[in-house]
């Protein structure tokens, strides 16, 4: 196989972190944090205040049937109230469930959303003409997801990733068995330790081999999957399920899911919330009175936002508790498909420092030569920082490139 690699011809870079109605990708408790807290957080304040998001779901989180379901929770505890008239703040999978809920059961309903879009964290772009999921991609956990009954329902094109069988390479050499290191890394590490310090000392006693096989599994499976560095994660995670055999993701977009959540719902667009006041009586938002507000904003901007009189100390503290996971994403369009192609099209780049170790080649489900580029934790800084978009896009294809030389080697030997 030779390789001729041309530059994109077109691209998308995103900047969730920069981005001041998401301030990152998603929800994280720091370390010491509990998930007792997520359950805190979505209970009613004074029957009025109701706070709903992936975030706040303590059954799962991050993940968009995460945002869903906890929308559908918070529209039941509105329901338990007698609240006729309700402000939806945010226009997400949160927003919409709960707002859509609500409105089929009768109630008065509007929905706030700052962006002059909804969806918030998930966005289905444009580039070249096709349709491009720029925020969430997948449904995950997909046999528990009620997004993906959804999809089935709508009978929407559907793709399946196998994450366990990527077509992957290292920069330095022949891959290594990556999930036999990750096992006996999740086997051999002392829990009762900060992550970051039992990781280094387990890393420390292992033959150059094992560190590097190990070194690579860190950072796929708990750095890529949370978008955190190590001294920011909690040794909870090496229990938490990791990304699902089935997921599947909509090669015409998560758009079609969207709208169809959205359809009839009294939506205001361009509508920024900045202050809450509330009571025993009502809420005021943006000049409008209601009887109960669900608010749906991501953590970094709850924070941010001015609640009269102030959330109970105990929500505040909690609040503290969390951060957010760093992704972004690059959408490369070339002239053609110059790198080597792939079963389900999912390939993994191990690189040290990390940097875009996830791609989903799209090229086959869209018919067009376009492929996605994952990069998350610190590896955004290091590739973001005072550079254009076009330095972003060329330096994710030079990686790409990278990727598949690595490849071509590894078929060579
Ligand atoms: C790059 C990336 C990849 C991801 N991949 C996946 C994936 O493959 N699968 C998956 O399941 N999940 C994925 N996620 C996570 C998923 O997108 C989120 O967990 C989910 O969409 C969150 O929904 P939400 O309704 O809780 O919040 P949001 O979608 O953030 O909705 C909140 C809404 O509130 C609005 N808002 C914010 N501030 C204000 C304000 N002051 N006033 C009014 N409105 C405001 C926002 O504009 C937004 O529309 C990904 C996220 C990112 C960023």
């Amino acid at each position: 196989m030779t390789l001729e690699i041309s530059p994109p011809v077109a691209w998308h870079v995103t900047h969730w972190c920069d981005d001041s109605y998401s301030q990152g990708a998603y929800s994280a408790l720091l370390p010491g944090g509990d998930i007792a807290l997520r359950r805190l957080l979505s209970t009613p304040v004074d029957g009025r205040l109701f706070l709903a998001g992936e975030a706040f779901n303590h059954d799962h989180s991050a993940m968009t049937h995460s945002a869903w379901d906890s929308g559908l929770r918070a529209a039941a505890a509105v329901t338990d109230t007698s609240a006729r008239k309700v402000i939806v703040i945010g226009a997400g999978f949160a927003g919409l469930a709960a707002a859509s809920t609500l409105q089929a059961l009768g109630l008065d309903v509007q929905v706030l959303e700052a962006r002059d879009r909804i969806g918030g964290r998930v966005h289905t772009a444009a580039l070249g003409g096709h349709a491009v999921d720029v925020g969430a991609a997948w449904l995950q956990q997909y046999e528990r997801n009620p997004l993906a009954r959804r999809a089935e329902q709508l009978n929407l094109q559907r793709r399946t990733t196998d994450f366990s069988q990527p077509l992957a390479a290292a920069w330095d050499g022949p891959l290594p068995d990556i999930n036999l290191a990750y096992e006996q890394l999740r086997q051999s590490i002392d829990r009762s330790q900060p992550l970051a310090l039992s990781i280094e000392r387990y890393l420390g006693n292992l033959t150059t081999a094992n560190r590097r096989a190990a070194a690579f599994a860190v950072d796929a499976n708990l750095i890529l999957e949370a978008g955190l560095p190590l001294t920011q994660l909690s040794a909870q995670v090496l229990d938490e399920e990791g990304v699902g055999h089935g997921d599947q993701f909509l090669p015409q977009g998560y758009r079609q899911l969207l709208d169809d959540a959205a359809y009839g719902l009294n939506i205001h667009l361009n509508h920024p919330v900045q202050q809450i006041s509330w009571d025993g009586q009502g809420v005021q938002i943006n000049g409008v009175a209601a009887d109960a507000c669900i608010c749906t904003v991501p953590v970094p901007v709850l924070k941010q936002l001015c609640f009269t009189p102030a959330l109970p100390a105990a929500y505040r503290q909690a609040l503290e508790s969390f951060t957010m996971g760093r992704l972004e994403k690059v959408v490369l369009q070339f002239e053609r498909r110059w790198w080597p192609a792939s079963g389900d099209g999912y390939l993994r780049w191990y690189d040290a420092p990390p940097n875009w170790g996830e791609w989903l080649d799209l090229t086959d489900a869209l018919g067009t030569p376009l492929i996605a580029g994952l990069i998350a934790g610190d590896a955004v800084e290091r590739h973001f920082a005072a550079k254009t978009d076009e330095q972003i896009a060329m330096e994710a294809c030079a990686k790409l490139a990278a990727w598949a030389c690595a490849i071509k080697r590894n078929n060579e030997l």
